[in-house]
C-alpha cells in the first residue's frame, strides 16, 4: 500500500512565505514564472508523479534490472520507458535547463518541488532526470559553444541522458587518487582516448534512450598529482556517425535499495572523449555539477520523509490499540482507542512532520537564493544570496538525508510490526533513502566542507550574513506573542551556535583534527538554527496572512521549538568535548 498525496498546497504556502513572487518571479529571467504559473507546473508534475511513477515504485523494487553480460546492456522493468516518455513529452527532463537549448528555463524552486515529488513517487526513477540536469548545468557553464550545440539540446529535452563518472575502485572520497587516463588522439584538439574503470555509476546504461553521455574525470599524460591534475571529459555511448564508442558496462551492483536504478561498473577501453573546460581544471566543472546535485540529494530525505509520514498517519488513523490515559478522550463505544491518542505516537508523527516541513522550506529557500545569486541585477544581493547557498547546501545534503532517514524510521515505528512488513512499503523507503547519506560526498565530507571551506571564507562572511538575516527575522517574530516559545528556543540555539563557532575558529585553526572531530555535530547545530529560521518565517507568514491552518501551523512551529530545537544543546555539548574521546585511542585499540 502506498499513500501519497503530493504536498502541493504546502509547497505553495512555503513559496508564499519565502516571498517567491518578489524574490524570484520579479527577476527578468523569470517573468513567465509567477506563482500561479509555477504552481500549475508543480500540479502537472504531481499528476505525472502519482499516475506514472508511483505505480512503478514497488514493481521496480521487486523486479529490479536485467543485465546482459554479452552486450553490457541494462533494461529497466516494464513501464519505465513509457513513464520516461511521459516526462519527456511534458518537458520535465529539462525543467530548469537553459531555454536557448529547448529547456523550460524554470527557476530552481520548481526543480526542488519536482525532485521531492519524483523521489517520493519513485526514487530509483528520479535519479535519471537529476543527472541530466546536473550534466546540462556543468556543460552550460564549462563546455565550448560547439559542445553545447551538440549535447545540450539532446540532454535537456531528454532525448539523451547523462551520467557522472567519478568513482574508481581505489578512489571514492579521495578523488586525488583517480587513475583513469586521457591520451590525446592527435586528430582534434579536444579529442582524447579515455581508459580506465569507473564503479557505481548511476544510470551507466539503460533502455530509456538511444544515447548516454558520460561525464568522466580522468588524467592527462602530463597531469600533476592529486586533484589539481584532474580533467573533465564528455564520452558519448554512441558517436555522431552512429558507431558504438568503447565504453561498456561490465557489471551491475546488487544493492540494499533503489533496485530499479542501475549502479554500473564501467570499462572505458580507449573510448573517445572530449575535454570540457581547461586541462587539469576538471574539478571546477565537477563542482558545478555537484553543487545542485547535493541540494537535490538532500531533498530526497524530504520526499521519502513525506511519503512515510502520510503512510504512518493513514495507519494511525485506522489502528486501535489500548486506551487513552485521559478518560474523557476515550471512545467508549469502541473496543480500543485510535493510537493517535497516545502521546508517544504523536511525538513520533510530529517529529517527522515538523522536520520534514522545515527541511522543505530550507531547501526551497536555497532554491530561491540560487536564482538571486545568478540573476539579480544588484551585485551585493547576488553575493549575499550566493553566501547563503554556499553555507546552507552542505546542511541540506547532510542533515536532510540523515533526518530524512530517521524520519522514515520514526514513521515505521508508528506502524508497529506492520511498518516492518512490505505491506505498508515504509521498509522500501528506508532502504531507498539510506544511500543518500553516502553518495554525492558522504555526510561527513559535507561537514568538512562546511567547517573547512565555508566558515573561514572571507573571515566568516557567510555566517555573518546568515546571522543578519536571522536577527531580522527574530525581531519580526517578536511582534507576535504566539511565537514566544519559538523565538525563545531559537535564541538559545543561535547563542549556542555562536559560542561553538567562536571556539571552533580558535581551536580548529590551531589543530585541524579538533575541527574535523566536531564537524558533523557542528553541522547539525547549524542545521537546527537554519531550520528554526525558516520555521519563524513560516509561522509569521501564517499569522500575518491569517492562513486557514494558522493555529495548526503555530502549534507545529512551537512543537519544533520545544521538542526538536533543544537538540542544539546536545550538539553544542558534543562540540565542546572536542577530539579527545576519539583520538585518545591507538590504532590497535580498535
Ligand atoms: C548506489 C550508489 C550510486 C552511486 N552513484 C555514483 C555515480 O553516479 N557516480 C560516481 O562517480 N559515484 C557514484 N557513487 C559512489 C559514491 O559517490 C561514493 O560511494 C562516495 O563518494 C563515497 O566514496 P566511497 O564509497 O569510496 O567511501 P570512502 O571514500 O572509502 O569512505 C569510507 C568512509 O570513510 C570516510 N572518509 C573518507 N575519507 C575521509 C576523510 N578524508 N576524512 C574523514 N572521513 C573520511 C567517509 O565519510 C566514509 O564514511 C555511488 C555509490 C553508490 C553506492
Amino acid at each position: 500500500m502506498q499513500y501519497y498525496d503530493p504536498p502541493t498546497q504546502e509547497m505553495r504556502f512555503v513559496l508564499e512565505a519565502l516571498n517567491y513572487e518578489e524574490e524570484v518571479a520579479s527577476l527578468e529571467k523569470f517573468q513567465d514564472f509567477d506563482l500561479e504559473t509555477a504552481m500549475a507546473i508543480v500540479d502537472t508534475m504531481a499528476n505525472i508523479g502519482v499516475e506514472k511513477l508511483l505505480p512503478l515504485n514497488q514493481v521496480g523494487d521487486e523486479e529490479g534490472l536485467e543485465f546482459d553480460p554479452e552486450t553490457g546492456s541494462v533494461s529497466l522493468p516494464d513501464g519505465f520507458r513509457d513513464a520516461y516518455q511521459t516526462l519527456v513529452e511534458a518537458g520535465v527532463m529539462g525543467l530548469t535547463g537553459p531555454v536557448e537549448y529547448g529547456a523550460a528555463g524554470a527557476p530552481e524552486p520548481l526543480g526542488i518541488c519536482f525532485t521531492e515529488i519524483a523521489t517520493a513517487c519513485n526514487k530509483s526513477f528520479s535519479m535519471c532526470p537529476g543527472l541530466n540536469l546536473g550534466l546540462a548545468d556543468a556543460l552550460d557553464h564549462h563546455a565550448t559553444e560547439e559542445q553545447k550545440e551538440y549535447y545540450l539540446e539532446k540532454l535537456v529535452t531528454g532525448e539523451w541522458t547523462g551520467t557522472m563518472c567519478l568513482t574508481e575502485p581505489q578512489c571514492g572520497t579521495d578523488l586525488g587518487l583517480l587513475t583513469t587516463k586521457a591520451e590525446p588522439t592527435g586528430e582534434e584538439d579536444d579529442e582524447y582516448e579515455i581508459s580506465g574503470t569507473k564503479i557505481w555509476i548511476t544510470f551507466g546504461d539503460h533502455n530509456l534512450t538511444d544515447n548516454i553521455i558520460h561525464f568522466v574525470l580522468a588524467r592527462l599524460p602530463d597531469a600533476p598529482e592529486g586533484t589539481k591534475g584532474i580533467s573533465a571529459f564528455v564520452v558519448p555511448k554512441i558517436m555522431d556517425d552512429g558507431s558504438r564508442n568503447d565504453v561498456y558496462v561490465t557489471g551491475l551492483e546488487e544493492k540494499m535499495g533503489i533496485h530499479a536504478s542501475p549502479t554500473c561498473t564501467m570499462s572505458f577501453e580507449g573510448a573517445t572523449g572530449y575535454l570540457v573546460g581547461e586541462p587539469h581544471k576538471g574539478m571546477r566543472a565537477m563542482f558545478t555539477l555537484m553543487n545542485m546535485a547535493r541540494l537535490y540529494v538532500g531533498i530526497e530525505g524530504v520526499g521519502l520523509g513525506e511519503i512515510s509520514y502520510q503512510t504512518a498517519l493513514a495507519f494511525a488513523e485506522e489502528r486501535r490499540q489500548g486506551r487513552s490515559l485521559d478518560k474523557d478522550k476515550r471512545q467508549e463505544d469502541e473496543d480500543a482507542d485510535s493510537i493517535l491518542v497516545h502521546p508517544d505516537v504523536r511525538r513520533l508523527l510530529l517529529n517527522v512532520k515538523s522536520t520534514t516541513q522545515g527541511l522543505r522550506a530550507l531547501g526551497l529557500s536555497v532554491g530561491i537564493e540560487v536564482e538571486k545569486s545568478r540573476h539579480h541585477p544588484d551585485e551585493e544581493v547576488r553575493q549575499k544570496a550566493d553566501d547563503y547557498v554556499q553555507l546552507i547546501t552542505p546542511l541540506i545534503k547532510a542533515f536532510g538525508t540523515e533526518r530524512g532517514f530517521e524520519n522514515i524510521s520514526d514513521a515505521m515505528q508508528v506502524c508497529g510490526g506492520a511498518g516492518y512488513t512490505k505491506d505498508w512499503n515504509i521498509e522500501q523507503y528506508m532502504r531507498d533513502e539510506r544511500i543518500a547519506m553516502i553518495y554525492e560526498g558522504t555526510n561527513h565530507v559535507q561537514a568538512l566542507d562546511l567547517i573547512g571551506r565555508k566558515l573561514p571564507k572571507d573571515n566568516g562572511r557567510l555566517l555573518r550574513n546568515f546571522q543578519e538575516r536571522v536577527m531580522a527575522e527574530t525581531e519580526a517574530c517578536k511582534e507576535h506573542d504566539e511565537l514566544t516559545p519559538l523565538v525563545e528556543a531559537f535564541e538559545k540555539a543561535a547563542g549556542r551556535l555562536m559560542e561553538v563557532t567562536m571556539n571552533l575558529a580558535q581551536v580548529g585553526a590551531e589543530d585541524p583534527e579538533e575541527g574535523a572531530a566536531v564537524a558533523s555535530n557542528y553541522l547539525n547545530l547549524l542545521a537546527m538554527v537554519a531550520l528554526g529560521h525558516v520555521w519563524m518565517q513560516m509561522a509569521r507568514h501564517a499569522i500575518e496572512t491569517d492562513a486557514d491552518d494558522k493555529e495548526t501551523r503555530i502549534k507545529t512551529a512551537n512543537y519544533f521549538a520545544e521538542m526538536v530545537l533543544p537538540e542544539s544543546g546536545l550538539y553544542k555539548k558534543l562540540c565542546d568535548v572536542g577530539k579527545d574521546p576519539m583520538m585518545d585511542f591507538d590504532l590497535d585499540e580498535f
